[in-house]
């Protein structure tokens, strides 16, 4: 079957991931599956659970961060990320997605935002830091174990 993106060179931002055909809300647009365990989290790296990260295989790595990304994310059966278009995308878009959307923390971006949409948070930022506004937003478009994890942080430490 035919690839629907590719890779490209874009202006500022280095390598990034365009699409060659047309999709719709829901549909994936990019399959996840697994490259490699990692010990422990970095750039590049994908969060899958609370202490467990993952390098994806193919161009999936290479997508950028959006504040307004026209993808989110869904757990597969294999534990990777399959990316899922949140609204229509054209031919020739970006495939953006919220890194926020599979990292808890956010450590390893400690310069500005460069994805130039109009509500940018201005750094990219993990989970624990959005809005409740956001999170909202983000509804079903990011990884059950981020929500698993804003609950165990609210609660009170039982004894
Ligand atoms: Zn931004």
């Amino acid at each position: 079957m035919k690839l629907g993106y590719e890779l490209r060179e874009t202006d500022e931002k280095g390598d990034g991931i365009f699409t060659t055909k047309k999709y719709t809300k829901g549909d994936i647009v990019i399959l996840g599956t697994i490259g490699r365990k990692l010990r422990e989290n970095y750039s590049h790296a994908s969060q899958i659970a609370e202490n467990e990260y993952i390098l994806h295989a193919g161009l999936s790595s290479k997508i950028n961060h959006s504040c307004d990304p026209n993808c989110g994310i869904k757990v597969n059966d294999t534990g990777a990320h399959d990316i899922i278009a949140r609204r229509t995308i054209e031919i020739d878009e970006e495939i953006t997605f919220d890194y926020s959307m599979r990292n808890y923390v956010i450590e390893f971006f400690p310069k500005e935002c460069m994805c130039g949409c109009d509500n940018c948070r201005g750094k990219i930022t993990g989970w624990k830091d959005l809005t409740e506004k956001k999170k909202n937003e983000y509804k079903g478009f990011a990884a059950p174990y981020l929500i698993e994890l804003d609950k165990k942080n609210l609660q009170p430490a039982m004894r």
